[in-house]
């Protein structure tokens, strides 16, 4: 059956596409499947399992509350909270059992009081990670020497919390290649010294890329990969899947509620901005920018119908969007349309309305909205 606007992801495909970042990684080099903003909406949980089982071994989110989420669920893999975390946010960050960033004092401080208020934490210490700001400029500590008092802190603070890794994050990893290059040695630099501040005794999982670092440069991999968007079958790069050998997970889709000729002169949509200049047929499709289609698109995107691309026309609105099919009335009621994916030989990837947007693959998906119904298969097969 169609639904007015459906997602349906090919968990399938993100199993493989965990198979295909592993295979990038020396043996020995974990991989951590970033699901925040609910795998940036295809479903943290599902996309959780099937990245593990297609070989990550660990799971990073944003905030507290999505690493509950995914203990709730039954996850059991060790769970990195990346953002920040506030001391209202702390005990849900313990309650998950996460793992957490740390780079000041008064932060690791505030959280081993956090550890001795906790009542539902177990006796298993707190694994934090200290970031060093290599230049993204958001969190982290500039200073090395930060860094490194935060890791002497931590070793300080006795059983409650273990210093577990080290990490950062990269600003250009998909484009200027020479600062993305000057982080990198910053940060390995630091890693260095870290590793021997704290000896053998205590090993330390040092890591830095995101998808973009991943599949760009090996020398990046350290002991473990951060990767979100490539586990989506989206390009880090912003340009296409295939260059990676990466499968689009994400189809979204709508079918065909009315279809109607316009005579010229006839408009359609919100303030006329479409009127035709010749007979032409319509089609309206339930799905608008409530659903996640971007009222910048008025005009300017395509819809794939029975394997033919016809073009969006007149404005986007919230729960709408009109197609203009042609002189010939080729399509019927009830037929399916893609925005997202493929249909027969056509295709358009979350990439192709990023560009028109002026935006990133990101923020596309993350913009499909929960009124979007989301289905779930393995290559077609129901699960
Ligand atoms: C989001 C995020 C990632 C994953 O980035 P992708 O581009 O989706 O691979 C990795 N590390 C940190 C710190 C992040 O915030």
């Amino acid at each position: 059956m169609a639904l007015r606007a459906q997602a349906r992801v090919n968990l399938a495909a993100s199993e493989r596409n965990a198979a295909a970042l592993k295979a990038r990684l020396a043996p020995g080099v974990e991989l951590c499947a970033v699901v925040k903003a609910r795998a940036s909406g295809h479903g943290a949980v599902p996309v959780a399992r099937a990245a593990l089982a297609g070989g990550a071994t660990r799971l990073a989110v944003a905030t507290a509350g999505e690493a509950l989420e995914l203990r709730d669920a039954g996850l059991r893999a060790p769970v990195l909270v990346l953002g920040a975390l506030s001391s209202e946010e702390l005990p849900v960050a313990l309650a998950a059992g996460a793992e957490v960033v740390a780079w000041t004092e008064g932060f690791v401080d505030g959280l081993a009081r956090a550890v001795a208020a906790a009542e539902d934490v177990g006796d298993a210490p707190v694994d934090v990670h200290v970031k060093l700001d290599t230049g993204m400029g958001r969190l982290g500590t500039r200073s090395v020497a930060e860094a490194l008092a935060v890791a002497d802190r931590l070793c300080a603070r006795g059983s409650a919390m273990r210093l577990a890794g080290a990490m950062t994050h990269f600003a250009t990893a998909d484009g200027d290649p020479e600062f993305f290059a000057a982080q990198l040695m910053a940060f390995g630099s630091f890693a260095g010294q870290l590793r021997e501040a704290v000896g053998p005794a205590s090993p330390l999982t040092v890591h830095a890329a995101n998808s973009a670092a991943t599949v760009r440069d090996p020398a990046s991999h350290f002991d473990m990969v951060r990767c979100g968007i490539a586990l989506h079958g989206c390009d880090p790069m912003n340009a296409d899947p295939d260059d990676w050998g990466l499968e689009p997970a994400l189809e979204l889709s709508t079918y065909v509620a009315a279809v109607k000729l316009a005579l010229p002169g006839e408009s359609a949509g919100y303030g006329r901005r479409f009127i035709s200049d010749r007979t032409t047929w319509l089609a309206t499709l339930p799905i608008g920018y409530a659903d996640g289609v971007r009222r910048d698109l008025s005009d300017d995107c395509d819809v794939l119908i029975a394997g033919r691309r016809y073009p969006l026309v007149g404005r986007v609105s919230m729960d709408n969007v009109t197609v203009d099919l042609g002189p010939e009335p080729r399509v019927e009621v009830g037929e399916v349309a893609i925005l997202i994916g493929r249909s027969g030989a056509e295709r358009q990837t979350v990439e192709d309305l990023a560009r028109r947007l002026d935006t990133i693959n990101h923020e596309v998906l993350c913009g499909i909205s929960d009124r979007v119904t989301r289905r779930y298969h393995r290559d077609g097969e129901p699960v």
